[in-house]
């Protein structure tokens, strides 16, 4: 599971503490390591792990937590809300017009789990806000793309809007939003090409598309399993596109932790959704406080 590794060494090292009646500065410092070690382990950005520290060194040393009734047990309430903090605070949901078209663009590498979260995403918000969604296939460059979207759409009975592989994405982009104005579709989801690797070519579509359908959300797919690579990939669509929230993949696999954990505090753009499987069920809006919990035990 993911984190698993992450978690058992956290609690290792904060174990020692709850046990103990009385701590003093080596026993926070001991206690400190241990967390430094476990989340360098997790591929946390060094800079990430530093702020962390010196939060929790600071709070841990307060006189009330030194002097109070059961100190172990504060330290580790010090370190769940470092946690909670470090991976987003609070939750945000999309944003998602009460009345008239929200329109939100998917972005992110080939493979990150894009178009699978766009087919989520569109089940999701349908049965929970009651919208009424629709696809626009704007991948034209992985030959598979398109057929994918549609079967997808077909799979959930969501209609999905495609021009196939010969017509530009911006040509797509602004004929579906035109059928979805026609169709009464409140909520559209744009999939956009995916590459290997970011390149200018790329970036320049993306930032047209954007220019043409103005979208409420710009969401960039990050798979869990990067670590913190994807704070650099985040780092150069956010220059580009302004990306508005982080959809993280693959949490249901063996991730250590290290893209959760680094790429809100270093990129400053907070994770939204959270996909956690290969089915279309298996997504959720992310709450740092659950996964804080989750990987404190
Ligand atoms: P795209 O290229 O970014 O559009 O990626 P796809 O949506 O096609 O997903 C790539 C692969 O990852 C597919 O085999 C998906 O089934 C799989 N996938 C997507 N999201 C998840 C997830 O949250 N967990 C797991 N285990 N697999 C996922």
């Amino acid at each position: 599971m993911a984190f698993d590794s992450l978690s058992s060494r956290l609690q290792m090292g904060l174990r020692r503490l709850t046990g103990k009646g009385k701590l003093d500065e080596k026993d926070i410092d001991d206690m400190l390591r241990e967390v430094r070690l476990s989340l360098l382990e997790a591929d946390v950005n060094y800079k990430v792990v530093k702020k962390f520290l010196a939060d929790i060194k600071e709070k841990a040393l307060g006189e009330e937590i030194l002097k109070g009734l059961n100190p172990g047990q504060q330290v580790v309430k010090v370190v769940r809300e470092e946690l909670k903090k470090t991976l987003g605070d609070e939750a945000v949901d999309l944003n998602i017009k009460e009345h008239g078209t929200t329109i939100v663009m998917a972005v992110g590498l080939q493979g990150a789990g894009k178009t699978t979260a766009v087919g989520k995403m569109a089940l999701f918000y349908r049965k929970k806000l009651k919208k009424k969604p629709m696809l626009i296939a704007a991948d034209i460059y992985r030959p598979a793309a398109v057929d994918q979207l549609v079967t997808l759409g077909k799979s959930i009975n969501v209609p999905v809007f495609e021009m196939g592989t010969k017509v530009s994405a911006e040509k797509i982009v602004t004929e579906g939003l035109k059928k979805a104005r026609e169709e009464g579709c409140d909520l559209v989801f744009i999939d956009t090409a995916g590459r290997l690797q970011i390149n200018e070519e790329l970036m320049q579509e993306l930032k047209n598309v954007k220019e043409i359908a103005n979208p409420d959300e710009i969401l960039l797919t990050v798979d869990a399993m990067a670590g913190q690579d994807a704070v650099n990939v985040a780092l150069s669509f956010h220059k580009d596109l302004d990306i508005t929230g982080i959809i993280l993949t693959k949490l249901d696999g063996d991730t250590r932790g290290g893209a959760a954990l680094s790429i809100k505090e270093m990129t400053g753009i907070p994770i939204k959704i959270m996909s956690t499987g290969e089915k279309l069920d298996a997504m959720e809006i992310f709450y740092p406080d659950r996964l804080a919990d989750r990987i404190l035990g």
